[in-house]
């Protein structure tokens, strides 16, 4: 069970396969990753993933990122116990990557609860357009969750550092790309364009 890896000079956290999302273009869908199969047979408990990490030396890292093959917001409370202990010992910037559902998966406002633990959240936008995101990313909150996304950024981003909105650069067109752009700087975070992997 692989549940950190390393990617570039980051490490990496994978702690949950759920998700609230069925993207087309999602990795998942593509079998073993360039860092092994992070398929979980279970989810880590809170304990295993911290040994995970502290097994580690934290210090030859640029930043630890919550990512992996699934949403991480859906075992928030776990990643926040995480992120607190990390807290403790280390300065390292703490990154958490998420489809923006974390209102919705929880069933209540949670940015405060990113305050002071996390140094960036960055959300996956995909689209300027609800329609097309419902049908791109299948999510199971159906049409609410494109402008849960917006409402989870404004929200955020009083809460931390930096807050990025993100999009594929392959899935969309590049006006879609540009309405993206100009939505991120409407609500005042930064933008991200990533490249299909
Ligand atoms: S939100 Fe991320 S993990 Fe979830 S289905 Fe989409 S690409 Fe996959």
């Amino acid at each position: 069970m692989i549940i950190t890896y390393e990617h570039g000079d980051g490490l990496y956290v994978n702690l949950t396969n759920r998700c609230s999302n069925a993207c087309d273009f999602c990795v998942r869908s593509y079998g073993n990753t360039l860092y092994g199969n992070l398929w979980l047979d279970r989810e880590p408990t809170v304990e295993e993933i911290k040994e995970s990490i502290f097994s580690r030396d934290l210090s030859a890292y640029s930043e630890i990122v919550f990512c992996g093959y699934g949403e991480p917001t859906e075992r928030l409370g776990d990643i926040r116990e995480i992120c607190a202990e990390i807290r403790k010992i280390s300065d390292i910037t703490i990154r958490i990557n998420t489809n923006g559902h974390s209102d919705l998966i929880n069933g209540r406002d949670t940015a405060a609860d990113f305050a002071g633990l996390f140094d960036i959240v960055s959300i996956s936008l995909n689209t300027s357009d609800p329609a097309v995101y419902k049908e791109m990313c299948r999510p199971k909150f159906g049409g609410r969750a494109h402008m849960a996304i917006i409402d989870f950024a404004l929200n955020v981003k009083n809460y931390v550092p930096r807050v990025i909105l993100s999009v594929v650069d392959t899935t969309i067109t590049p006006e879609d790309i540009e309405m993206c752009r100009g939505l991120a700087e409407d609500i005042g975070v930064e933008f991200r364009l990533r490249e299909f992997i």
